[in-house]
């Protein structure tokens, strides 16, 4: 059965995009009954961010895709973290050496430094000399004497093709004395990318490597390592970053929140999931919305694309907002209350306001939202007006085109008799008599309402007025209209 794997490096936290070659994965693995499997790609111990892997860990939980070796779950063939797998590391660039296939490189970082500078300035690629890898026996006995430190380094062949096939870009072609003599183990006795998610994806046994096109570029040297070690080349899928509205590489800091972000504005998990799978990839030209399950039966890696997917902020809203008017009503309150009940500084409703909240009255309130929500995190600020014991707004937004404050206020005063002389408070009533006092005033519609939805909300934009009078409840409704007049 197929196994996949996402290996990410904890040197940064990860913007939403990059999760998207994961996701490919996770899918590709539950369509096929294989395994997905999360390996931490930690051997640059320098540049290791203290909380990335938590964040890796949690990221792929909020988007539901679950891991079946890890490191918090272990495995067959853990451990999961590269720095726990330095032994193999070593083995392994040990068969090497004996066989041949790389050689240890002695050359200081200011040699190296000094080299780099010629070759840029007589305009050749900076690439390593290849400097040791024709020393002697004797002369490596000498240097090594001395207690010079070492790197190994691959040995290229020298001449030739290398041909990586990958599934999405089929045979490409690279010309071996391109290819620099990369370093497969450093000083300090630890392997870098090149030879350790190479060692990892055989032992793992991955069938299938989906990774960021960038490394296109290094595929060769990882078939030429393959073929030394005897190994077979897994399945290449190199697959196109997703880039933003500018055509640029997404990146955190410049145009890409991470799913934490997400989360904490009240983005739905599943709409988020749903929208990444698009990026990229496609079931149809047409079709959008899928549930995980329906991902799952639809995804094939052959319906990747080529070129990149582009990563449009506004149409995951405009998803996110479809993915809540989906919601039954009950699941849309359970998930939104955590939302409005956090603090005021944290997007919560004003400090003012009891938690927890009343679950039926906010119900009824988020009933008359349901329709209009993009994210779960707006609702507190679009209902706060529901909860307050008091509410500011000044007169001018009172005040309809082609009105003025005395026709304003006496509009208002004859709504509050009017309101006061009814019996019951149920919208389809106060409908049909704010529609005729409109005409006994010989005003608009828009002018009325907007007045009274104003005086009753502090708001110009609300629910549809009389099922939100209705829910505010004749006693606030009278309280707010009072306060207007006043
Ligand atoms: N650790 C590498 C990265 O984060 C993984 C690349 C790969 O998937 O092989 O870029």
């Amino acid at each position: 059965a197929p196994r996949l794997r996402f290996a990410p490096s904890p040197t940064g936290f990860l913007h939403i995009g990059a999760f998207r070659t994961a996701l490919f994965s996770w899918l590709y693995a539950r369509h096929s009954g294989g395994k997905f499997i999360l390996r931490i790609e930690d051997t640059d111990l320098a540049r290791t961010v203290e909380g990335a892997v938590e964040d890796f860990t949690d990221g792929l939980r909020w988007l539901g895709m679950d891991v079946d070796e890890g490191p918090d779950i272990g495995g067959p063939y853990g451990p999961y973290y590269q720095v726990q797998r330095k032994a193999l590391y070593q083995q392994y660039a040990n068969q090497l050496l004996e066989s041949g296939h790389a050689y240890r490189c002695y050359c200081t970082p200011e040699r190296l430094d000094a080299m780099r500078k010629e070759q840029i300035a007589n305009k050749l690629p900076p690439r390593y000399d290849r400097h040791c890898r024709y020393l002697s026996p004797e002369e490596r006995a000498t240097i090594e004497a001395s207690g010079a430190t070492w790197v190994v380094r691959f040995a290229m062949p020298l001449e030739g093709e290398t041909v990586v096939h990958d599934e999405l870009h089929g045979d490409m072609v690279f010309k071996n004395s391109d290819i620099d003599d990369t370093v497969i183990m450093k000083t300090n006795g630890l392997a870098p990318y090149h030879l350790a998610h190479l060692v990892d994806d055989h032992l793992m046994k991955i069938t299938h490597v989906l990774r960021g096109e960038e490394w296109i570029s290094s595929a060769p040297r990882h078939v030429q390592i393959y073929q030394a070690l005897g190994w077979p080349v897994p399945l290449f899928y190199h697959v196109p970053n997703v880039l933003g509205k500018d055509k640029k590489k997404l990146s955190k800091r410049r145009n890409a929140p991470s799913w934490s972000d997400y989360k904490k504005q009240g983005y739905l998990p599943e709409a988020v999931f749903n929208f990444l799978a698009l990026l990229g990839w496609a079931y149809d030209d047409k079709t959008e919305i899928f549930t995980q399950d329906e991902l799952i039966k639809a995804f094939t890696l052959k319906k990747i694309g080529i070129s990149s997917g582009i990563y449009d902020p506004d149409k995951l809203l405009w998803m996110n907002g479809l993915y809540i008017r989906n919601l039954p009503l009950a699941e849309l309150v359970e998930r939104t209350i955590p939302y409005m009940e956090l603090a005021e500084d944290e997007g919560g409703l004003p400090a003012s306001i009891v938690r927890p909240l009343d679950r039926a009255y906010t119900t009824r309130v988020l009933a008359l939202e349901h329709e209009r929500l993009k994210t779960l995190g707006e609702a507190a600020h679009v209902v706060s007006f529901f909860y307050e014991k008091e509410i500011d707004y000044s007169l001018d937004i009172l005040i309809q085109k082609k009105m003025d404050a005395a026709s304003t206020r006496e509009a208002l005063l004859q709504t509050r008799t009017l309101l006061n002389s009814l019996s019951t408070w149920e919208h389809s009533i106060l409908e049909a008599q704010l529609r005729e006092l409109v005409t006994k005033l010989g005003l608009k519609n828009g002018q009325v309402f907007g007045t009274i939805r104003t005086a009753v909300s502090g708001r110009t934009a609300t629910p549809p007025l009389f099922e939100m009078m209705e829910v505010l409840g004749r006693d606030v409704c009278m309280q707010r209209i009072d306060q207007a007049i006043a």
